[in-house]
């Protein structure tokens, strides 16, 4: 990797600490790199997280990123070619098709996948740490002494938290979750299984009222991803535990018609399985003293906006961009930074909720309403502006050169 020597003259707060390694942790890492910093990851799971569900790029920003990176051909390489994902009713027959780029954006990838294009462009340059986790973190005038839940105690000039919806790094420097997790009433659960409907390129989608169901190819059609969401107030379980968060998804969609059964019965023996509230992250300041928040951690704008991994990565950009920029001086970077993003973070989780309201209805009439006017949906305009909204909301920003 090449790095510019922005920092050469000035080389203040040059060790940072990054928590989490999947997206935002990795980009940033390699931004830092490419400035002359010195990066450290540290990542809870004991290796790269492989696999996942789809996430996608949309509009000039994200591409811009994903170019000046070096990593547009290996994402593009590893894209999902996925097309249109079809609406069916409970004996699976189609009722209408919602466009390639609604869903998918200019490219889809398994965030997996991505995370390990990120890793493997970093991997030669910055050390990472698996299967730890900050404990503590104690801050003075001139860094931050960091304990972790297994390795040695060690000292940073700065902290990020790129560990997403639950960050640890936002609960020891900015304060409980609760005061900046956002539920927006629904839950959801991915997990792999036979694409057993042979689906090619494809999903189909089943909505109940207050559920949706789906299951879409991935890898080629050599495999499928399961997806459910429903709607329910904040629950309390173990985040941990994941069979008992089967059991959750297994009471919720216990006598849901289409294929569910079968899925669910798929569920016990899956290989992953993910299961979260569907939340957005609002915290006023990105950034307490030496510790900042970026992607998920900051201003996660749920898995409905499709927004978040583009996100993740241009803040990637900017923040590295910024903390170069100032020389390393983390409060006028950190400033800036937000500077930068704030507008962009908004419009990312803006219409997220709404979204909710149409993809889950809650209400019998809504869902039966939709239901009857799935077989309209060729026909109607809105699903074009729907996806030209999110490209406008996606390029909305202007990235600077930060002298590269
Ligand atoms: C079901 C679903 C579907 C989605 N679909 C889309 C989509 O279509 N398009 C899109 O753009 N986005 C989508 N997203 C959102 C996208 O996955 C996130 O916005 C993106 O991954 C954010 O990246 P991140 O690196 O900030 O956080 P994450 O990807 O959440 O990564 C956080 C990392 O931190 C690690 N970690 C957590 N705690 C600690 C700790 N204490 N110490 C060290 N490491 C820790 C985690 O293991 C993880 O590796 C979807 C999300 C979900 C859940």
């Amino acid at each position: 990797m090449n790095t510019t020597s922005q920092l050469k003259n000035k080389p203040e707060n040059k060790n940072v600490l990054i928590s989490g390694a999947s997206v935002a942790g990795p980009a940033l890492a390699y931004w830092l790199r490419r400035h002359g910093f010195n990066p450290t990851v540290v990542e809870r799971a004991p290796a790269l997280r492989d696999g996942g569900y789809a996430v996608d790029f949309r509009g000039r920003a994200h591409l811009t990123v994903l170019e000046r990176m070096g990593v547009l051909d290996d994402v593009r390489r590893a894209r999902t070619g996925m097309g249109a994902m079809w609406y069916v009713n409970e004996s699976g027959k189609k009722l209408a098709a919602m466009p390639a780029d609604l869903f998918s954006g200019d490219i889809e990838i398994l965030r997996g996948d991505l995370a390990r294009i990120l890793y493997e462009a970093t991997r030669d340059d910055v050390e990472y740490v698996f299967g730890d986790s900050i404990a503590a973190m104690t801050e003075d005038e001139h860094g931050v002494e960091v304990t972790f839940e297994r390795g040695a105690p060690r000292r940073f000039d700065l902290v990020v938290g790129a560990d997403g919806l639950h960050s640890t790094v936002r609960s020891l420097a900015f304060g409980p979750e609760s005061r900046y997790v956002k539920d927006l009433g629904l839950h959801c659960a991915v997990f792999t299984t036979d694409n057993f409907l042979g689906l090619d390129h494809t999903g189909h989608l089943y909505n109940t009222p207050g559920r949706l169901v789906g299951l879409y190819s991935s890898r080629n059609n050599t495999e499928a991803k399961a997806t459910f969401y429903f709607g329910s107030p904040k629950r309390s379980y173990d985040r941990h535990d994941t069979g008992q968060q089967k059991k959750i998804l297994a009471e919720a969609f216990a006598g849901v018609g289409w294929e569910t059964p079968r899925l669910l019965e798929a569920m016990w023996d899956a290989p992953d399985f993910y299961f979260d509230s569907v939340s957005q992250v609002r915290v006023d300041g990105w950034s307490r003293g030496r510790a900042v928040l970026l992607g998920d951690a900051a201003a996660c704008p749920s898995p409905l906006s499709g927004m978040g991994t583009g996100m993740a990565m241009v803040g990637a950009y900017v923040l590295a961009g910024e903390l170069a920029a100032a020389g390393g001086d983390h409060r006028t970077a950190f400033a800036r930074y937000e500077e930068e993003m704030r507008g962009y973070a908004d419009g990312c989780q803006k219409g997220a909720e709404g979204t909710a309201k149409v993809m889950v209805p809650e209400n019998r009439f809504v869902a039966w309403f939709m239901s009857q006017n799935y077989r309209l949906l060729p026909y109607v305009p809105w699903k074009g502006m729907i996806a030209k909204g999110a490209r406008r909301t996606a390029e909305a920003i202007t990235l600077k050169n930060y002298g590269l």
